[in-house]
């Protein structure tokens, strides 16, 4: 029987195994836990070695060969002490390709043969993500004129190859182009670690012949991540000629990769100028609307779920969107978080609070915003000395400011009010209350004292003098 410590039982001497895989699926990536880490389980632990449980031989060798050294590295961070690991097999009767996915929760499936067959049962084609919920901007507009275009019109493009970086929206759309077409045709959906990894097990069962025709009976071959398929000759060959055997008989291929082919390691020329023959389109980091874009989608999107509406302000907005620029995956996941927090909270997060709650995504430690550099910014603004500011002095050209900066340091920041009058030379915290509000009411007031409050903000969060 094997044992797997959860939450519940967690004490100090137990790793919490839910944790590390967590941590594992973040940094390995969705397809590879999903593929391998799921399957692994905590089975003992001791004092510097853990033993983990897998189903089968095939699997601890694969998850040896290519990820040991990280999931090493990610138990040593919960538990330094850890130097080793060692595999033991679990052996439930494997019998072919069964054991990945069983039943499959999605409705419209009946074209997809592996399904039926139950012989390949990972293709997922996930209904989520389509055509209609997919943002558009200058940045992955040609990739998705080109992917709609490809799903209407077999052959258009052929192949098709769509290449990004990470979380910018690859997967969706190949997943849309898979979703359209199998309303008419038989699609494959593959991952090429997936591939890869149902190649050598059908070479190891002997199984070849259907793995082959398996492959080459499909209308649509659709492999994400193809810069995984960086495998064994033997391989690349199989998939060449499938390759090729498809574009033949007039099947559809798409690719997506994380680069373009010509920057492709360990393929085949021959295969890479196969990809380079087709059409190549890229998409490009989210500009600055496409993110906006995004967030109000997703916003009305998840409280659509729920009964109320979520009135995100335009400053939390603005700063998610100025904050994360590069990845639309975090970025989804930042509204996320925000939405929770609203719910769990029964309230919309202030600016702080939402640093708090995206902290890892944001990568703000707290030196990013500390009094002191709050301080430094407000004196330069108002032309006042440091002294000055931190005197006891009452003059009104030193008040303001003051205040402002100590507005800002409650704003910007999560310390306490006692911490913040420490900051201004010992300050008592019924001083820190009343200067936060007094530079909330003149806000609401005075325009110029709202604009400098913003622009003084941009400056603190941003490092920049104007608007976002
Ligand atoms: P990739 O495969 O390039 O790493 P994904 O396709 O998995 O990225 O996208 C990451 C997440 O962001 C998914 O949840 C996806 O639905 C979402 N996403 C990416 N681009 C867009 C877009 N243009 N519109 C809506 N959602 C998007
Ligand atoms: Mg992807």
């Amino acid at each position: 029987m094997s044992k797997t410590y959860t939450n519940k039982n967690f004490d100090k001497t137990n790793l919490d195994w839910s944790l590390i895989q967590s941590d594992l699926k973040i940094k390995l990536g969705i397809d590879v836990y999903e593929s391998w880490i799921k399957k692994i389980e905590l089975f003992e632990e001791f004092n510097n070695y853990i033993l983990l449980a897998v189903p089968t031989r095939f699997i601890r060798d694969w998850i040896t060969s290519r990820y040991l050294d990280q999931i090493l590295q990610t138990i040593k961070k919960h538990k330094k002490e850890i130097i080793r690991i060692e595999f033991k097999i679990t052996e439930k009767k494997e019998n072919n390709f069964t054991d990945s996915i069983g039943q499959n929760k999605i409705g419209d499936v009946k074209n997809i043969s592996f399904i039926k067959d139950s012989y390949l049962q990972y293709n997922r084609i996930d209904p989520n993500k389509r055509f209609e919920n997919f943002l558009i901007g200058s940045s992955n507009k040609i990739a998705y004129e080109a992917s709609s275009k490809v799903s209407e019109n077999i052959s258009y493009y052929n192949p098709l190859y769509v290449y990004g970086g990470v979380g910018l929206g690859k997967t969706h759309l190949l997943n849309a182009i898979g979703h359209e077409m199998n309303k008419n045709k038989k699609v494959m959906f593959i991952s090429a670690e997936r591939f890869m990894y149902q190649f050598v097990k059908s070479i190891k069962s002997n199984d070849m012949v259907k793995f082959k025709e398996y492959f080459r009976n499909t209308d649509v071959l659709i492999i994400d991540d193809i810069q995984f398929m960086n495998g064994k000759e033997a391989m690349q060959e199989e998939f060449f000629h499938t390759f090729n055997a498809l574009l033949e008989k007039g099947s559809q291929i798409i690719v997506s990769a994380d680069r373009p082919p010509n920057k492709l390691i360990r393929i085949q020329e021959r295969i890479k100028s196969r990809f380079s023959g087709g059409l190549v389109v890229d998409i490009q980091k989210p500009e600055h609307d496409l993110r906006k874009k995004i967030i109000n989608y997703k916003i009305d999107e998840l409280t659509g779920l729920y009964s109320g509406k979520l009135n995100i302000s335009e400053e939390i907005k603005d700063f998610i969107s100025s904050k994360i620029k590069t990845n639309v995956r975090e970025l989804v996941g930042a509204i996320n978080r925000i939405v929770s927090f609203s719910r769990i909270y029964n309230k919309l997060p202030s600016l702080a609070e939402t640093k708090v709650v995206l902290k890892d995504l944001l990568n703000l430690n707290e030196n990013t915003v500390t009094i002191d550099g709050i301080q430094t910014i407000v004196c330069k603004f108002f032309k006042i000395s440091k002294n000055e500011m931190l005197s006891s002095r009452r003059s009104r050209y030193l008040v303001r400011p003051r205040q402002t900066a100590i507005y800002l340091t409650k704003l910007l920041t999560t310390k306490s009010l006692p911490e913040i009058g420490r900051e201004f030379s010992n300050r008592d915290h019924t001083t820190i209350i009343h200067s936060v509000k007094t530079i909330e009411q003149l806000k609401e007031k005075n325009p110029d004292m709202n604009d400098n409050i913003n622009k003084l903000k941009n400056i603190i969060l941003y490092n920049r003098e104007n608007e976002i």
